[in-house]
């Protein structure tokens, strides 16, 4: 068997699993190449990894079926999934030190399909944010600058993905926390459509937007994991019981196909960087014989608000369960309320207390009305828009964030300046349609991206768009492991 050359860790998925399948790597090189290559250096710098242990990552790699789709793929999954191996914490005080008693289903079938989980990625205090800096671990850093944040919530997948430490990484998106991060560190990051990927096991936050999301720095590698996650789980009501779409064909290009153009959406509010890249990923597509359909669509502002009233009201729900009783910390009291009390003051952070005081305030019987039902109905509205457009193109473009990574801590402070951030994203888990971010090229040393929404299962339509955008002529998608010259963390 051939030693793993210091280039192992560019490898892509597919690569990997294939070497491995054919016996020229073995499972356990393909982790080291990560864990010992030039990503340590960058690990220290970054802080994308929460859990993680080298036995732990050994036994898991010799323990690989060498045979499946994923064979020997190392892999990073949110803090937020369960694992039977390591920890899972959700970024948060108040569950230190659980370990779930099983694995999620979309574990069981990484590692069913040969994958290696090698360990926790860093995440905002149940997936609550957009820049990975409300964490009990502390921040994660953007490995392109690391003054700036990686997005969030899922921004240690993100981050870890973009710098060589795996070539695949799982999140979660309730409101854009895996194509976000993906956007702000030039990888590609999909949000299947709503009950294609089993939540069982993923610690809920909204439980009617959350989706587990793929990260990878090709778009076939997107396909070989959403292919191996995807269908029906007795253990979630909400998977859907029909066969998950075909990704197989992912390659086969976009002629023919049409794609909205919602320009009004970006006529204002949004950085000239990002209004580049949809006009070149437009240009691309068309090069590549897709058709332009331009249209126009609701302002985004709606779907903050409407997603802001149904997430924190399902999160204050779902949060309940954290009580001092029967997961990980306890606060010292001699009662039982002031048990509950200083269990969930200690142990939630500020962020997450915030949402479940709105949560439980928009749920309340006074206001049930006016802020809870009033958002559902923005919730349809918005569906019943996405479908009407849905009847006249495949697709749709759309920008991922108004802006590229933002500096640590200038939105911190501000609630209402992250929430808004979010305003292109919120509307694919409303809609419980899918979407998925593809890196467009630097500008000014940042990641810039376009985000691709289609209907209800529409993966296959949006796999084909982020290959042909990831191989256009220009190179627009060029994520930095793929250069020769690699720049050391902190260089900025
Ligand atoms: N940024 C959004 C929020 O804070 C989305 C989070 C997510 O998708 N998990 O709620």
């Amino acid at each position: 068997m051939s030693a793993p050359t210091l280039e192992t860790w560019r490898l892509s998925a597919r690569e990997v699993a294939s070497r491995v399948r054919g016996g020229s790597l073995s499972a356990v090189e393909a982790m080291d190449a990560g864990w010992d290559g030039p990503a340590q250096a960058w690990e220290r710098e970054v802080h994308a990894v929460a859990h993680t242990d080298r036995e732990l990552r050994q036994a898991a790699a010799e323990a690989a079926n060498t045979k499946g789709p994923l064979a020997g793929v190392p892999v990073l999954v949110k803090d937020n999934l369960c694992t039977t191996d390591y920890a899972t914490t959700c970024g948060s005080r108040i569950l230190a030190g659980w370990q779930s008693p099983y694995d999620a289903t979309v574990i069981r079938r990484l590692r069913r399909a040969g994958a290696v989980v090698v360990g926790k990625a860093n995440m905002d205090e149940f997936a609550m944010g957009s820049s990975t800096e409300f964490s009990c671990y502390g921040p994660t850093r953007n490995p392109y600058d690391l003054a700036r944040v990686p997005g969030g919530s899922s921004g240690g997948s993100a981050a870890a993905v973009a710098y060589g430490l795996v070539p695949v990484a799982l999140g979660s998106d309730t409101g854009g926390s895996v194509r976000q991060p993906a956007a702000f560190c030039g990888v590609f990051g999909l949000k299947p459509t709503y009950g294609r990927l089993s939540r069982y096991g993923l610690v809920a936050f909204g439980s009617s937007l959350d989706q587990v999301g793929v990260f990878a720095r090709h778009a076939g590698d997107v396909a070989d994991v959403y292919a191996a996650l995807a269908g029906a789980d007795p253990f979630d009501a909400t998977t859907r019981p029909t066969p998950a779409p075909d990704v197989s064909a992912w390659d086969r290009g976009v002629e023919g196909l049409r794609f909205g153009w919602p320009e009004n959406l970006w006529s204002r509010g949004v950085d000239a960087c990002i209004v580049d890249a949809l006009d070149r990923a437009a240009a691309a597509l068309e090069r590549a014989g897709a058709v332009r359909v331009p249209m126009t669509f609701l302002p985004g502002e709606y779907g903050v608000a409407a997603y802001y009233l149904v997430a924190t009201a399902e999160a204050s729900s779902n949060l309940a369960r954290f009580d001092g009783v029967r997961y990980g910390h306890r606060g010292a009291a001699s009662d039982l309320v002031s048990l509950y009390t200083r269990t969930r003051t200690e142990g939630f952070g500020p962020e997450v207390q915030r949402r479940i005081l709105l949560g439980t305030y928009a749920l309340s019987a006074g206001y049930y009305d006016a802020y809870y039902l009033k958002a559902q109905r923005a919730r349809t509205r918005i569906r019943h828009e996405f479908a009407e457009r849905f009847g006249h193109c495949d697709l749709m473009l759309m920008p991922v964030a108004p802006t590229p990574a933002f500096r640590v801590g200038e939105k911190t402070d501000d609630p209402l300046a992250m929430y808004l951030s979010d305003v292109f994203t919120i509307g694919a888990n409303l809609a419980g349609i899918p979407g998925i971010s593809v890196p467009m090229g630097l500008a000014d040393g940042l990641p810039t991206a376009v985000q691709l929404l289609g209907p209800e299962d529409a993966e296959p339509v949006l796999l084909r768009a982020a290959r042909a955008l990831e191989v256009d002529g220009d190179r627009a998608a060029l994520p930095r492991t793929h250069t020769t010259e690699f720049a050391w963390p902190g260089k900025r």
